[in-house]
């Protein structure tokens, strides 16, 4: 006799703000995804220090609660697992597919305008990859020196490493993977062991992820994350992207286009009953 595996999918805010109406559709969509077959978990990505705040995480889990959301415990809080991500790039080092990019944005910048025409990805123009071509000895110097550094993906020859890849995404398919669109993408900095690509491939595999489900504003990523999946020797989730919602103004529901947050509505006399009827998630889950 065989039983279905079960679904494990999970909501990943980052705790910069308080939670608004887009946020509750991601987590509804996810939760809802394996409601009747499944678990559903929380991470807190909170890897960037500088724009996270304890008080954030706080008030995310009162809000996800208050919709009436129920995820296992504890949350995964990436701050607490550094090393897991240090390991990470430790073997993708001893296989020299990452180098240390010693560039300020503005040298990256004047650079990309001598160029004339520089190719563009989903971030903006595209690394031109002044540091790929330093010499062994001058990266010892300044690594010696104390100088500030990312640590880039060399992408062709991580491409080169894996082949051709490809996901399945509920929405469209099987994706073929196109990791090259992003560049020598940063996988970690100096002070802070990994970047969002990094830490949500290692994350996603270490909880146990099998349906990842988001935002489509971040399936392009997905295309670096299958390539880190395979690099890192990490499962491939399925993938769900979901269309992003707008508010009344038709504007995309976004902290910058200052959407209503869960908090302000729940002020205002909104129920939960009331944010999942809006957002096409009624009755119970
Ligand atoms: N932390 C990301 C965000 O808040 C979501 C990451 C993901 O779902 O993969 O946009």
């Amino acid at each position: 006799m065989s039983f279905p595996t079960p679904l494990v999918t999970r909501f990943a805010p980052s705790p910069t703000g308080l939670l608004h109406l887009g946020h509750a559709y991601s987590a509804l969509f996810a939760s809802a995804a394996v409601r009747s077959n499944g678990r559903f978990l929380l991470r807190i990505e909170d890897i960037d220090r500088g724009r996270c705040r304890p008080e954030f995480e706080t008030a995310l889990m009162e809000d996800l609660a208050w919709l009436g959301l129920e995820w296992e415990r504890p949350p995964r809080r990436q701050s607490e697992h550094m090393d897991d991500y240090r390991e990470a790039i430790g073997r993708l080092a001893a296989r020299d597919l990452i180098y240390p990019c010693f560039c300020t944005r503005k040298e990256i910048l004047a650079e990309i305008a001598g160029m004339g025409s520089a190719p563009h990805g989903p971030d903006g123009p595209l690394y031109p990859g002044t540091c790929r071509h330093l010499s062994g000895e001058r990266r010892r110097r300044r690594l010696e020196e104390g100088d500030p550094f990312a640590l880039r993906l060399d992408i062709r020859r991580a491409i080169a490493a894996t082949g051709p890849l490809s996901w399945t995404d509920r929405g469209r398919g099987t994706v073929e993977a196109a990791p090259h669109i992003f560049g020598d993408v940063v996988l970690a900095r100096k002070d802070t062991p990994a970047s969002y690509h990094l830490a949500v491939s290692v994350d996603d595999h270490l909880q146990g992820v099998t349906l990842v489900c988001r935002g489509e504003d971040l399936f392009p990523s997905t295309h670096v994350h299958r390539l880190l999946q395979a690099l890192l020797g990490l499962d491939t989730p399925e993938y769900h992207h979901h269309p992003l919602i707008a508010g009344e103004d038709g504007q995309r529901l976004a902290k910058r286009t200052h959407a209503p947050t869960l908090r302000s509505l729940r002020e205002g006399g909104a129920t939960p009953e009331d944010i999942r009827r809006r957002l096409g998630f009624s009755g119970p889950g």
